[in-house]
C-alpha cells in the first residue's frame, strides 16, 4: 500500500455523535446589522464528557494509541484544560488509563478552580491528575516527559499527547475532516461560508480546517480568520502554518498556504477575559442562549462581534463561527459573574 493520501485512509476511533450541528444565529445577526452569522457546534459534538475540539482532534490519535499498543494517554494543559478533560473521558470510552500533567497557565484567584469544571471532570472520569507549577507554554514541558518516564519504569506503555493534541503528527486531521463535513452540510443547507471564524491558541484546529479546504481544491474563495487566544500569536502563528503545511502533506496537498491570525481579541493575556470578551459572552448567551468561555470562545465572539459589527466582515458576507466547546471551565470564574 502506498502513502495515504486522502483522510479516509487514517484510522478513526468514533468518538462524536455523527456531524456537528450547524445552525442560524438570527438574533445575534439582527443584533449586529451585518453580515449573516452561523455556528457550528463543536460543544455539542459528542455525548463525552461534553465534547469539543479535542474530541474530534482525538479520533485519530485513540485510534493510533491502539493501534501501537499503547494503555496510557498522558497529556498536559492548564488546570482548567479542556484538552485535558476530554483526554479524561475518551481514555475512559477506549479503555485506556490515562494521567494529566496540569499546569498553573492561569493566576486566576477564585477558590474553587483547581476543584471544579474541567479538572472535576477529569477526577470523576477516574484519570491521574498532577498538579504542577510552571506558566503557560506550548511547547513540550519536562514535567511531561517525566509522567512519561515513570509509565514506562511501571511497565506500562504511554502515548504521548501534546498539549491541545496539536504539535502532533495526527493533530491537524480531526478538523480537516471538519472541513470536509462542513462542505458537505453546505450542500444540504443550500449556503455557502466565506468567512470562518476560529479561536487559536496550540494551532491544530485552524490548522486542520487550512489543510482541510485545501484539500477539497475549491473553486469559490473562503476565508479561515483565526482569533487568537494565546496572547503569544508569534508562536501560535508559527506553530498553526508548521501543522498546516505537515497535515497538508499528508493529504497529499503540496500548494502554499495562507495562516490568517488576528491579534487583537486576546485581552493581553491568555486564560483572563477583558470587558470586551465580557460583553461578548453576555451578547451571545443574551440574544441566542449560546455559553461561551472567557478563555477561548469569548475571545473569537468578541472578534466576531467587532469585525461583523464594524463592517470589516463586509455585511454581505455569511459566516460561521467555529463554537470549540469549552464551557466546563466557567464554574472556575464565578467571581466574574457575581
Ligand atoms: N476553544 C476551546 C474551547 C479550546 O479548549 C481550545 C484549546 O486550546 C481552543 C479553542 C483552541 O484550539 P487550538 O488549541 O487547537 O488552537
Amino acid at each position: 500500500m502506498g502513502a495515504p493520501t486522502s483522510l479516509d485512509d487514517f484510522e478513526r476511533y468514533p468518538l462524536l455523535f455523527g456531524p456537528s450541528p450547524v445552525h442560524r444565529l438570527d438574533r445575534l445577526t439582527a443584533h449586529l446589522g451585518g453580515a449573516a452569522v452561523w455556528a457550528k457546534r463543536e460543544d455539542c459534538n459528542s455525548g463525552i464528557a461534553f465534547g469539543g475540539n479535542k474530541t474530534r482532534k482525538l479520533e485519530y490519535l485513540v485510534a493510533d494509541a491502539i493501534a501501537q499498543g499503547c494503555d496510557t494517554l498522558v497529556s498536559i494543559g492548564g488546570v482548567q484544560s479542556n484538552h485535558t478533560r476530554q483526554v479524561a473521558a475518551v481514555a475512559a470510552r477506549a479503555g485506556l488509563k490515562c494521567v494529566l500533567v496540569q499546569e498553573s497557565w492561569v493566576d486566576w484567584p477564585d477558590a474553587v478552580y483547581d476543584k471544579v469544571g474541567n479538572i472535576l471532570i477529569s477526577r470523576l472520569a477516574g484519570a491521574e491528575v498532577r498538579l504542577v507549577k510552571a506558566g503557560f507554554g506550548i511547547g513540550f514541558k519536562e514535567s511531561w516527559e517525566q509522567a512519561l518516564d515513570e509509565i514506562r519504569e511501571r511497565g506500562g506503555k504511554p502515548y504521548a499527547i501534546p498539549a491541545g493534541a496539536s504539535d502532533h503528527r495526527l493533530g491537524g486531521l480531526g478538523f480537516a475532516r471538519w472541513a470536509a463535513e462542513v462542505a458537505v452540510q453546505e450542500r444540504e443547507l443550500g449556503v455557502h461560508f466565506d468567512t470562518i471564524i476560529v479561536c487559536s491558541v496550540t494551532g491544530s484546529t485552524q490548522a486542520g480546517m487550512i489543510a482541510g479546504f485545501a484539500a477539497l481544491e475549491e473553486d469559490r474563495p473562503r476565508r479561515i480568520l483565526g482569533i487568537d487566544g494565546s496572547a503569544k500569536p508569534t508562536e501560535t502563528r508559527d506553530q498553526i502554518a508548521r501543522i498546516a503545511r505537515n497535515t497538508a502533506s499528508l493529504l497529499g496537498v503540496e500548494r502554499e498556504l495562507d495562516v490568517e491570525l488576528d491579534e487583537r481579541y486576546h485581552a493581553g493575556i491568555y486564560g483572563i477575559p477583558d470587558e470586551q470578551t465580557l460583553d461578548a459572552m453576555k451578547l451571545a448567551a443574551r440574544t441566542e442562549g449560546m455559553v461561551t468561555d472567557p478563555v477561548y470562545e469569548g475571545k473569537s465572539m468578541a472578534g466576531l462581534i467587532d469585525l461583523v459589527s464594524r463592517k470589516e466582515i463586509p455585511a454581505g458576507s455569511t459566516v460561521l463561527y467555529a463554537h470549540l466547546g469549552g464551557q466546563p471551565a466557567l464554574n472556575g470564574y464565578s467571581a466574574l459573574f457575581s
